[in-house]
C-alpha cells in the first residue's frame, strides 16, 4: 500500500523494535518474509483476527492488553499442537483517530510476549481507516518431534484432562492469560497425548471437537471440573459449573490420553505439571455430563458461538 507518514515511521519504529530471530531470515522491511523450517515436516500457520467491541473494547482496555491477547490467542493454538512458535505477521486496521498512538500501545504488549516465548515479528501490513480497530496475526510455528499433536487421535477410554481452572475469564483473564507452551511441551516430553485443543468456546462447547474429530463419544463428571476462583463464589453450584463449562476463553490445553498416562499425569512423579481429570472418551458419539449421584445427561450446548446468517 501506500502508506501516509505516520504509518511509515510507526513500521520503522516496530522494525527497530522487533527482536532478530534465528529463524526469520528476512524480516520487516522487504516485500516479503524468509523463514526458515528446520524440519523437514514444514511449518504450522495458524491466524485469529480479533474485533473492537467482539474481543476486546478500544477505550476501556489497556491497548497494550489487546496487542497482548491479539498474539496470545495464536500462541495458544500453537500450543495446542504441541508447537513451538517461530514467527508471527501482524496486520493492522487502525482507527483514524488517534490510530498512531494506540499502534505504539498494541506493540508494547505484542513486543513483550514476543520476547517472552522468542517469536519473531515477521511482518505485516497497516492500515488506516475511519472504523474501529481489526487486528489479524498469523504464527507460523515447528512442529514438535514426531509431529503435531491433532484433534483425532483420541480413543473410547482415553480421560480427558485440562491444564487449569476454568470459567469466568470475561472478568480480565482473557486478556491476561497464558498460552500453555510450555505445559504443552512439558506434556508432550512426558507421555503420548493422543489429541489435544485449546479451550476458546469453552469446555462443553469444545470437547465437542474432539470428541467429533475422533470419533468418540465423552463423559464429563461435573464433580471434577476444575471452577477458576474468578467465578463467583456466591453463585450456587449449578451456576458455577455452567460458568466454567460456558464462558470460554479459557486458553487453557484439553488432551486425551491413555488411562496409564493420565494416571502418571496426576502422580507425584510429574509434580512439575497441573493437570485435571475431568472425564473419559467413550464408544458412540454421546456428549454427556455425569452428576455426582452418577446420573447421566447430555452435556448443556453451552459456549460461545459466533453468530453468523
Ligand atoms: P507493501 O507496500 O509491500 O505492502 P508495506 O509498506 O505494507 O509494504 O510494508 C513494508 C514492510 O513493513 C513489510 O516488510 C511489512 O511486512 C512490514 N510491516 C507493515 N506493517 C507492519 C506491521 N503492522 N507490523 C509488522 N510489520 C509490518
Ligand atoms: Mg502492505
Amino acid at each position: 500500500m501506500s502508506h501516509e507518514r505516520g504509518e511509515f515511521r510507526l513500521i520503522e519504529c516496530v522494525r527497530e523494535r522487533a527482536r532478530a530471530h534465528p529463524s526469520v531470515s528476512i524480516g520487516i522491511g522487504d516485500d516479503a518474509a524468509l523463514v526458515r523450517a528446520s524440519s523437514a515436516a514444514g511449518l504450522l500457520v495458524t491466524t485469529d483476527m480479533l474485533m473492537d467491541g467482539v474481543d476486546f473494547v478500544v477505550g476501556s482496555t489497556p491497548a497494550e492488553l489487546i496487542g497482548r491477547k491479539c498474539l496470545a490467542v495464536n500462541l495458544s493454538d500453537i500450543a495446542a499442537m504441541a508447537g513451538r512458535p517461530v514467527a508471527a505477521v501482524i496486520s493492522l486496521a487502525l482507527p483514524r483517530h488517534h490510530g498512531r498512538v494506540l499502534a505504539e500501545q498494541l506493540y508494547r504488549g505484542i513486543c513483550a510476549l514476543a520476547d517472552e516465548f522468542e517469536v519473531g515479528l515477521a511482518g505485516g501490513d497497516t492500515n488506516t481507516w475511519d472504523g474501529p480497530l481489526v487486528a489479524s496475526i498469523t504464527v507460523l510455528g515447528e512442529p514438535p518431534d514426531g509431529g503435531p499433536v491433532l484433534r483425532n487421535g483420541a480413543r473410547p477410554g482415553d480421560w480427558l484432562l485440562v491444564t487449569g481452572p476454568l470459567g469466568g475469564s470475561l472478568g480480565g483473564r482473557h486478556l491476561t492469560f497464558e498460552p500453555r507452551l510450555r505445559a504443552a511441551a512439558r506434556l508432550q516430553s512426558l507421555v503420548n497425548l493422543h489429541a489435544m485443543l485449546d479451550l476458546s468456546d469453552g469446555l462443553a462447547s469444545d470437547v465437542r471437537h474432539l470428541a467429533h474429530e475422533s470419533n468418540v463419544g465423552v463423559v464429563i463428571d461435573a464433580s471434577a471440573v476444575p471452577i477458576h476462583a474468578d467465578v463467583d463464589p456466591t453463585l450456587r453450584p449449578e451456576e458455577r459449573l455452567a460458568h466454567a463449562l460456558g464462558d470460554g476463553e479459557d486458553f487453557e490445553l484439553l488432551l486425551a490420553v491413555s488411562p496409564d498416562d493420565g494416571a502418571r499425569l496426576l502422580s507425584e512423579t510429574c509434580d512439575d505439571i497441573k493437570v485435571f481429570h475431568v472425564g473419559e472418551c467413550v464408544a458412540g458419539r454421546d456428549c454427556l455430563l455425569r452428576d455426582a449421584d452418577g446420573t447421566l445427561r447430555p452435556l448443556p450446548q453451552a459456549g460461545w458461538e459466533h453468530g453468523m446468517d
